[in-house]
């Protein structure tokens, strides 16, 4: 007989918050969205994700009965095991019962998992690594978060704490990172690290329509928008801000390609999701020039997202699955994510 079964993924952002009805094949049979509103605390957001997913629950009339579990993407560090969120930073969290609270409410298998970690699996189960041994997920947004996969599953390490790119050092005495260390990539090439780049530049003299555009959003951050905004108009600023942080990715995938040699090089958040291959194709040349073995190069695919913002909640559904059959990537323990990560889709 067909597996009917249904689960739920969720992807909690700092901004928005994503969750999808994904059936045994990775099909969607139902999606809803809304905004986080972070700054009203724990239990209105936790509220607020109960009413969502029993939205969900709604539009699916009968096959509600067919929804086996619930896995969410958290932007920070979580506890599986415990079923807590340890630290959120951008929704101001620290050590919340997620799990207690949703399953109470829902009636429903409930696990977590770091939100960048599940957005490289959606990417490898249905996105650009389908069928890959080998793949690397660099998710450019606030910070810089990613997901390594090696042997078809992600890798952990031996701490639980594997796959934090983002704080990879590029230049050992450069910009101070969130982490505390200087120079990590996210110092580098986040989109915080082009805003402080933009101001460098303004101050030194140069012109840029950026905080114009920004104050034009309403925005105390860079956007991908402002930042498309700013690039379609050749905003020389922007231009060179944004070169410098291509040059920087560039880099880190080389440095990863030298390390583990993967099939593909998955490249998400919001920048990678607006512009696509006019974000990645710099990259992708820098990279090719930092690869130490030459030799068919271009068996490495350094691609954009192609699941966009539902990589994450695709990605949770199908650890959620996963975890209801106790597989590999269901060992227990920590999976701490990076707490500067505001969400893929961010
Ligand atoms: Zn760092």
């Amino acid at each position: 007989m067909a597996d009917s079964s249904l689960v739920i993924g969720f992807d909690l952002g700092g901004t928005k918050m994503h969750a999808a009805a994904v059936d045994t094949h990775g099909h969607v049979i139902h999606s809803e969205r809304c905004k986080t509103l972070a700054a009203d605390g724990a239990d209105a957001v936790i509220d607020r994700m109960i009413g969502l997913c029993t939205r969900i629950l709604h539009e699916l009339g009968p096959r509600a009965a067919d929804v086996r579990a619930l896995c969410v993407g958290v932007p920070g560090g979580v506890d599986d095991e415990r079923g807590i969120v340890d630290t959120a930073p951008n929704l101001g969290w620290s050590q919340v019962p997620l799990v207690e609270r949703l399953s109470g409410a829902l009636n429903l298998r409930v696990f977590l998992d770091n939100d960048v970690r599940v957005a490289v699996v959606g990417e490898h189960a249905y996105g650009v690594g389908k069928g890959t041994r080998t793949m690397v997920g660099i998710f450019v947004g606030t910070g810089i978060g990613g997901g390594i996969i090696v042997g078809h599953h992600t890798h952990h390490g031996g701490r639980g704490v594997a796959g934090e790119i983002g704080h990879m050092t590029l230049m050992p005495h450069g910009p101070r990172c969130s982490c505390g260390k200087r120079g990590c990539v996210e110092a580098l090439a986040s989109k915080t690290a082009m805003l402080r780049e933009v101001n460098k530049l303004i101050k030194q003299g140069w012109t840029s329509r950026v905080p114009k555009l920004m104050r034009k959003h309403g925005s105390e951050v860079l956007t991908s928008s402002v930042i498309e905004r700013a690039l379609d108009g050749d905003d020389e600023v922007m231009v060179k801000v944004m070169r410098d942080a291509q040059y920087y990715l560039g880099l880190l995938a080389g440095n990863l390609v030298n390390a583990l040699d993967p099939e593909v090089i998955v490249i998400g958040g919001g920048i990678a999701e607006r512009l696509g291959e006019r974000f990645v194709g710099r990259i992708r040349d820098h990279a090719y020039k930092h690869f130490l073995v030459q030799r068919d190069r271009e068996k490495v695919r350094i691609v954009p997202t192609e699941l966009k913002d539902l990589g994450a909640p695709l990605g949770a559904a199908f650890l959620a699955r996963e975890r209801l059959q106790g597989r590999l990537d269901s060992a227990p323990g920590p999976r701490h994510g990076t707490a500067s990560w505001p969400g893929p889709s961010a």
